[in-house]
């Protein structure tokens, strides 16, 4: 199966398998946190062997990443522009009072779906989707929905699934 071939399963399946994905992470709620993330560790390295993020970028067309002030004081850098002023160009405040990019699509998703700020991309762009360096277990309450937004997400909970 190619990479749109797993983008495209995952468009059509993700609606009927949100009930599913739902009763698996309550089941893992009791599950101990090591042995899951060693299993979320090797799930993610697959899924991202099979899953291009250059065919989807469906994160950046469809979440405003969170930033911090690191985060706006490297982008404002990179991009040769005072923190203030990058701030008022391409940052707000959510409902959450939380700092956010003020557009979805994310205003650096280039050509191709390439980031066009990737060596300075805010910590969330990096870490997201949470399933690897031992994130999977302390994040169980973001998978589910995280599942109905990336193909790879989607993958792993499919694949822990046949497990139990
Ligand atoms: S939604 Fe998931 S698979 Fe798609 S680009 Fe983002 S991290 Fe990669
Ligand atoms: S900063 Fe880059 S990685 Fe983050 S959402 Fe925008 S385009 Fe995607």
């Amino acid at each position: 199966m190619s990479s749109i071939d797993h983008i495209e399963e995952w468009r059509k399946r993700k609606q009927e398998a949100k009930a599913s994905h739902k009763k698996l992470l309550k089941r893992l709620s009791k599950a101990k946190d090591k042995p899951m993330n060693e299993r979320a560790e090797s799930l993610h390295q697959e899924a991202f062997s099979k899953i291009d993020c250059l065919d989807c970028a469906n994160c950046c067309k469809s979440i405003p990443p969170l930033l911090n002030d690191t985060d706006a004081r490297r982008i404002a850098r990179h991009l040769g522009m005072k923190e203030a002023r990058f701030k008022d160009e391409y940052v707000t405040i959510d409902e959450d009072g939380d700092m956010v990019m003020n557009a979805s699509p994310c205003p650096f998703l280039g050509e191709n779906n390439y980031c066009d700020i990737y060596e300075v991309r805010p910590k969330a762009c990096r870490e997201y989707p949470h399933t690897d360096d031992y994130q999977f277990a302390g994040l169980k309450h973001l998978h589910a929905t995280n599942a109905q937004y990336c193909p790879a997400v989607f993958y792993i909970l499919e694949e822990m699934q046949k497990g139990l």
